[in-house]
């Protein structure tokens, strides 16, 4: 019986063509070669390196420089999120009618997912930000970092539906039951049970499985 529904944030409650994620992007590739001092010849294959195994860039400079945590998500969200987003009555009204727990799941910070739901006008919906920090920098698609999510809700895989713009992070979610919702322009990617564009269409994919228990 489904209970919850987890959502990545970025790139996955707002559209990809916002441009914030691709800011996000620029702004680690900067932070890597100033205050890193990443030789800016490398910095994209590294970054992309970072990404295959760590599953974050966070995560790979904390294992290749032990860089600071704390200055770090500070400053790649150091930006203006009203450029980049606005208000979405749609998504807002589209989780009022979702008879599910909304949990946030992301490989983001919660200062950075909060900042983004409040700009969205959406954050009033979610009981609960399961951040990089609550899960101890164990991130997607670590499998562990699904692990610790179940252990802290008290759920089961197959009580939680999961929706990501990245493959990558759906898989290890599939594999274990969990009901997986891609949310991305490329509809040819595989390895999910759902595809769609954008997040508002996740609500028909609730009403077709029909089996969950009310909040
Ligand atoms: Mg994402």
């Amino acid at each position: 019986m489904l209970r919850f529904f987890l959502f990545d944030v970025d790139d996955t409650l707002y559209p990809s063509h916002s441009g914030l994620w691709d800011v996000i992007g620029e702004r680690i590739t900067t932070y890597m070669i100033e205050r890193v001092g990443v030789d800016p010849r490398v910095v994209n294959e590294l970054r992309k390196s970072y990404l295959e195994n760590f599953g974050t860039a966070l995560n790979g400079l904390r294992h290749d420089y032990g860089i600071d945590v704390d200055d770090y998500l500070q400053y790649v969200h150091d930006l203006p999120l009203d450029r980049y987003l606005n208000p979405d009555p749609a998504l807002d009204a589209m989780l009022s009618r979702l008879p599910l727990q909304k949990i946030v799941f992301t490989n983001s910070d919660a200062a950075h997912s909060m900042r983004v739901m409040n700009r969205l006008g959406v954050a009033h919906h979610f009981s609960r930000v399961i951040d990089i920090r609550a899960l101890e920098f164990t991130n997607k698609p670590d499998p562990l970092a699904y692990q610790k999510v179940l252990a802290m809700l008290n759920a089961t895989a197959d009580e939680c539906i999961f929706a990501d713009d990245a493959l990558r992070n759906l898989r290890p979610a599939k594999a274990i039951g969990m009901t997986t919702i891609l949310v991305n322009n490329d509809l040819s990617l595989d390895g999910v049970d759902y595809k769609v564009r954008s997040v508002l269409e996740v609500e028909e994919i609730v009403e077709s499985l029909g089996n969950f228990k009310a909040r």
